[in-house]
């Protein structure tokens, strides 16, 4: 063990240590984190709501140049409270099944005019629901999805606007499972047989080709990789408009990532103003409506969750903090050994330091959220944060273990709202015969 003094906090923003009576205490907003866990227990989720707003206003003025719609997206996390946010903030969304669509629709009717459907495996009747709904662009990924889209419009006699989305074969240095852009992956269309599928759409009377979409991974942090992407896309923007289609749209995805590791000179309006170069600068003269689908970039870092240490525990020369959150909760340590900043809702000036592992009580070896990590030491019954938590924390969440899932809560200025309350047993089982 070593002895430092605490360094305070600088991101994410909105969630900064307060000197409280000789200690730190962790706080979002206006709401200490300590007293939201008294009052709704944990693992509990806790966002910021004005920090959401920020950072979609940061991708806006960043694309300002541009006529754009940012579609946030919703597998990222897909909670009514933050959709009615976005939604509230003007933006539109990109949703990958029907469910995703009924929760845009829940939180607002009017924001359905500004979505677009993405995904490999759409149904039938999704793709009805949607076209009833009068979303704003199909993105198709198969010659056959796109038959399915025009024998459905047809047999509700509506034209569908389309956008295919083309695999650019760009490779990203991201995590095998979040990469999306190689041929090997089962995302998109190769961009060679696009005209062709182009050509086909423009044949059907209930089908409008109106775009072209990309989306070649997630956490993906250099901007390389977008440029190339749009380069590509803009080649064939210039070909099919040869071909005699209308490409109003292009959409270039989502997968900006943030940077999981304690970064003292992080500039986020600054990497956002990179990456609306690398995406806008190919497109230049060609007079297209941007649309953007960032899900992680936007919602990861204004959320923590928060979870109480049940017991502290040694095996040989090793340390374990066994807390109260599972894999089922946060699964993203587990399934991609993510890294996830981890610090102690109360410090003091001079905290003592150990190594440890910090696991949750699944029976799984799997269920880590960090590995012999230094932390200042926390007693049992002491709470941590586990930063950056906003994105695919909840969304991703389970049962397993038949563990209820977690409360979240909203912090908007002074207010703290519980946007979902804690499962019970009997959620859990409602379904059952
Ligand atoms: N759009 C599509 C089609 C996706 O598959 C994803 C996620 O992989 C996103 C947008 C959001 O990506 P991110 O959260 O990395 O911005």
């Amino acid at each position: 063990m070593t002895s430092s003094s605490p360094s305070l906090l600088v991101r994410p923003p909105a969630f900064q240590y307060r000197s409280v009576k000789g200690h730190f205490d962790l706080f979002c907003g206006e709401s200490s984190l300590t007293n939201l866990a008294a009052r709704h227990g944990t693992p509990l989720y806790v966002y910021s709501a004005s920090m959401f707003r920020e950072r979609l206003r940061t991708f806006d003025d960043a694309f300002r140049d541009a006529p754009h719609t940012v579609c946030y997206s919703v597998k990222a996390n897909s909670t009514l409270g933050i959709l009615r946010l976005a939604a509230r903030s003007g933006a539109g969304f990109d949703v990958v099944s029907g469910g995703e669509l009924e929760r845009v629709r829940k939180a607002s009717a009017l924001a359905v005019r500004r979505t677009v459907f993405s995904g490999v495996g759409k149904t039938a009747p999704e793709i009805a629901n949607a076209l009833k709904a009068g979303i704003m662009l199909f993105n198709v990924e198969s010659e056959s999805e796109l038959g399915v889209l025009a024998s459905t419009s047809q047999r509700l006699k509506k034209t569908a606007p389309v956008a295919l989305r083309v695999n650019p074969d760009v490779s990203t240095e991201t995590h095998p499972y979040i990469s999306t852009g190689l041929f090997e992956h089962k995302f998109g269309i190769p961009v060679s047989q696009a005209r062709e599928l182009y050509a086909k759409a423009a044949r059907s009377k209930h089908l409008r080709v109106a775009g072209i979409s990309v989306h070649i991974g997630s956490q993906i942090t250099d901007v390389a990789p977008f440029r190339a992407a749009m380069e590509r896309v803009a080649d064939l923007v210039r070909e099919l408009r040869v071909d005699g289609h209308a490409i109003q749209y292009v959409d270039a995805g989502g997968g900006f990532g943030i940077p999981y590791r304690p970064s003292h000179s992080h500039d986020f309006a600054a990497d956002i103003a990179k990456y609306a170069q690398a995406v806008l600068e190919p497109l230049f003269g060609l007079n297209v409506h941007v649309l953007l689908e960032p899900g992680r970039s936007v919602v990861a870092p204004t959320g923590v969750l928060l979870t109480r240490v049940l017991y502290r525990k040694t095996n040989g020369a090793k340390r374990f903090l066994i807390v109260d959150a599972g894999m089922n909760d946060l699964l993203r340590p587990s399934l991609y050994r993510a890294y996830h900043e981890i610090v102690p809702v109360t410090t003091e000036p001079a905290a003592v330091r150990e190594s440890t592992d910090v696991v949750g009580p699944v029976c799984e070896t799997g269920d880590f959220f960090a590995r012999d990590r230094e932390l200042p030491v926390v007693d049992e019954g002491g709470l941590l944060a586990i930063l950056d938590a906003g994105a695919y924390g909840m969304s991703l969440a389970s049962n397993y273990n038949t563990r209820p899932r977690a409360a979240e809560v909203l912090v908007e200025g002074k207010r703290a709202r519980l946007i979902r309350k804690r499962e019970s047993f009997r959620d859990l089982v409602r379904s059952e015969r």
